[in-house]
């Protein structure tokens, strides 16, 4: 964990929740105070109505798959270990669309608009990061 060599987020004053909650294994979204709307990447301001009066509200982690890719081929050589691997775009329950990987599946049983729920790798001492896996049928 420690000598973990991909890139890192960088924490600064406004994406510090979202990293200090997905450390406790949470997500945590931006919420407009306004309009009510969700956003996803965190910033100071609603893209929906451009108010600047925002909390933060833990969210399911429940979304769908918009989209997805299986990687072949690296784009950094930190990544040649992992490939094949899945980067996707999953819409949140709460209405934002994040990118982000879907792992614990085969590749083959992937589709579009399959269940997902989020989980969380840790990868650092200070961050953990939200991927997605196919929602367990029970
Ligand atoms: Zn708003």
């Amino acid at each position: 964990m420690v000598d973990y060599k991909k890139p890192l987020p960088a924490i600064h004053e406004e994406t510090r929740p979202f990293w200090e909650k997905a450390k406790k294994h949470e997500l945590w979204l931006q919420k407009c105070r306004d309009c009510g709307k969700f956003r996803f990447y965190p910033r100071s301001i609603c893209p929906n109505c451009f108010s600047y009066n925002t909390e933060w509200s833990r969210v399911s982690g429940r979304g769908k798959i918009y989209s997805f890719t299986v990687s072949n081929r690296p784009p950094l050589q930190a990544f040649q270990k992992d490939v094949p691997y899945c980067l996707a775009l999953v819409d949140l329950e709460e209405g934002v669309r994040m990118m982000t990987n879907i792992v614990e599946c085969q590749w083959e049983d992937l589709k579009i608009d399959m269940p997902v729920e989020v989980v969380f790798e840790d990868v650092t001492p200070l961050i953990s990061l939200p991927k997605f896996r196919p929602t367990p049928v029970i």
